[in-house]
């Protein structure tokens, strides 16, 4: 298990100073606040190749009714339209929580260089909490993965909204029957 800021792969580095993955990471924040806006789980991402952002995204499993409408897949897949590429070798992708088992994956196959993501998810991250897919080296492409950028920015957002989500909940169970 990785443990907190720990990087497990030695032998890959990562190209970015703190400074920069922190704007990034920004950047995906701003992508995880247009899903909020939108009523859905606050999750964005971007994928950067040569200091540009190629690609964006965030969660809509609401509004598609798609279980696999991941802010991750988004921005894998506007990046590679936009290289007119499958392979994102040489990219870095922030996510504000650790990815998933299929979003982990995704980046396997796009063969994405370096991985950043904000808050760790002890129930569903497959980037160091309860596996590893992107630093196993059994498969025949691995990443650097850095966990905790701006880990607090991108947790409080979660944490607001599903206390928001509760909130209303509860209201609507409060009021009488309007009909
Ligand atoms: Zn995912």
């Amino acid at each position: 298990m990785l443990e907190f800021g720990e990087v497990k792969n030695v032998e890959k580095s990562s190209s970015l100073t703190q400074e920069t993955k922190e704007y990034y990471m920004q950047l995906a924040l701003a992508e995880a606040k247009k899903a909020q806006a939108i009523g859905e789980v606050p999750i964005g991402a971007i994928v950067v190749l040569d200091g540009k952002v190629i690609g964006a995204g965030h969660n809509l499993r609401e509004h598609d009714q798609d279980a696999t409408a991941h802010a991750e897949m988004f921005a894998i897949r506007q990046a590679c339209q936009n290289i007119e590429s499958w392979r994102l070798e040489r990219s870095q992708l922030f996510v504000t929580l650790e990815p998933c088992p299929m979003c982990s994956g995704a980046m396997q196959l796009a063969r994405v260089e370096e991985v950043y993501f904000g808050a760790y998810d002890p129930k569903g991250g497959a980037a160091g909490s309860l596996m590893e897919i992107l630093t196993d080296e059994r498969f025949n492409h691995w990443s650097y993965v850095e966990g905790g950028i701006l880990s607090t920015a991108c947790g409080q957002l979660l944490t607001d909204f599903f206390r928001e989500l509760r909130k209303k909940r509860k209201a609507a169970k409060k009021s009488p029957n309007p009909l």
